[in-house]
């Protein structure tokens, strides 16, 4: 899987455009400014400023930044809540509409400009409508665009659950939210997925895996010709490893799973961030360190980890990537068992498959 580059040879393309948990959680300004600091002590520290190329300054500064600092210092995983793009030769398909969709849907209207209706399509799937992965539908601008057509899919609830929230006889409109679902014209049909029953597009299949969560909560997998991909956020297992979601994700190329919390944190032996000891039994996520057995189990190849906590710091998130990585390593050796590789994926963040 190439993270970075496009090549001739993926079938499967995601893009992440939110993965930040239960809430939105831009970076504070003070953050910002701690990053710039870090940033210029690095280099400094490094000796890297005495071989700047002053003719061209610009890009001599970006090789730096590119070659010397670390992800945490120079960039941000981001604050948007869930939402996930995936082509194939075949779809694009929108998981979750959390604040993320807002960002992808700037960018589609440009890469759509000169497209005509026909190709202007796209398959909307909500893993469950809790409020972070819902409240950046209104604000997206390709569901309001009559040259658009999306289709809609979830669980049984999802078309009640949005006439609730967005529907012209709400109790909800002009209280919490206008009324827009007569006005998003571009979603044409809203969908219960039936039991069992996949959706297949050309050569693309999607199937669904009900996840154990306060309301419910359902896996997607995406196949293309060979290659898959799950987005199985929102999931809290009930044993160390998921046999049955496991199953689902047999030889998966990528897992995308609850990257919230770790384990002393979701036992309660130690807080978030700065925050003090809450046990979070019982609150819908699997602990890290459970989701890389589970990932393990399936044969995974790659595990990403989003839904991350909003208070996580970026360099908080890079120290546990560190932490996972070995940890991994150790359970490889144990189970002489290759492992998958572990990353927390960022907004923009590109993999192709
Ligand atoms: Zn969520
Ligand atoms: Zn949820």
């Amino acid at each position: 899987m190439n993270q970075q580059n496009a090549n001739n040879n993926w079938n499967i393309h995601v893009k992440y455009w939110g993965t930040s948990g239960s809430i939105s959680s831009p970076l504070k300004p003070s953050s910002v400014t701690k990053k710039v600091i870090d940033s210029i002590c690095t280099l400094i520290k490094g000796g890297h400023l005495n071989n700047i190329d002053h003719a061209n300054l610009e890009s001599s500064v970006a090789d730096l930044v590119h070659n010397h600092l670390p992800f945490s210092s120079k960039s941000t995983f981001g604050g948007n809540t869930s939402c996930v793009e995936i082509n194939t030769q075949d779809c694009m398909i929108i998981i979750d509409c959390g604040t993320g969709v807002i960002n992808f849907g700037i960018n589609l209207e440009s890469k759509w400009t000169q497209a005509t209706s026909e190709k202007r399509k796209g398959v909307i799937l909500f893993s469950h409508m809790h409020y972070d992965h819902l409240f950046g539908l209104p604000m997206c601008q390709s569901f309001y665009d009559t040259n658009n057509s999306f289709d809609l899919y979830g669980n049984e609830k999802v078309a009640g659950n949005l006439l609730d929230f967005f529907g012209q006889n709400s109790d909800m409109v002009n209280s919490l939210y206008p009324p827009i679902l007569s006005k998003v014209k571009a979603i044409k049909n809203i969908t219960p997925l039936e039991e069992k029953s996949p959706l297949v597009i050309g050569s693309t299949k999607i199937s669904h895996y009900a996840l154990n969560h306060p309301g419910s909560s359902n896996a997607y997998k995406i196949e293309c010709n060979g290659k898959i991909y799950v987005y199985a956020s929102d999931h809290e297992q009930l044993t160390e490893t998921d046999s049955g979601l496991a199953d689902f994700s047999k030889n998966a190329d990528a897992i995308y799973m609850d990257g919230q919390f770790l384990l002393s944190e979701y036992l309660g032996h130690s807080g978030v961030g700065s925050g003090i000891p809450t046990k979070r039994t019982g609150w819908g996520h699997t602990p890290m360190e459970w989701c890389l057995l589970t990932a393990f189990t399936a044969n995974a190849k790659s595990l990403h980890l989003g839904h991350r906590d909003p208070r996580r710091s970026d360099i908080e998130t890079e120290n546990i990537l560190a932490y996972l990585t070995g940890h991994a390593a150790e359970l490889s050796k144990k189970n002489h068992q290759n492992p998958p590789e572990i990353l927390f994926p960022h907004e923009e963040m590109d993999c192709f498959i």
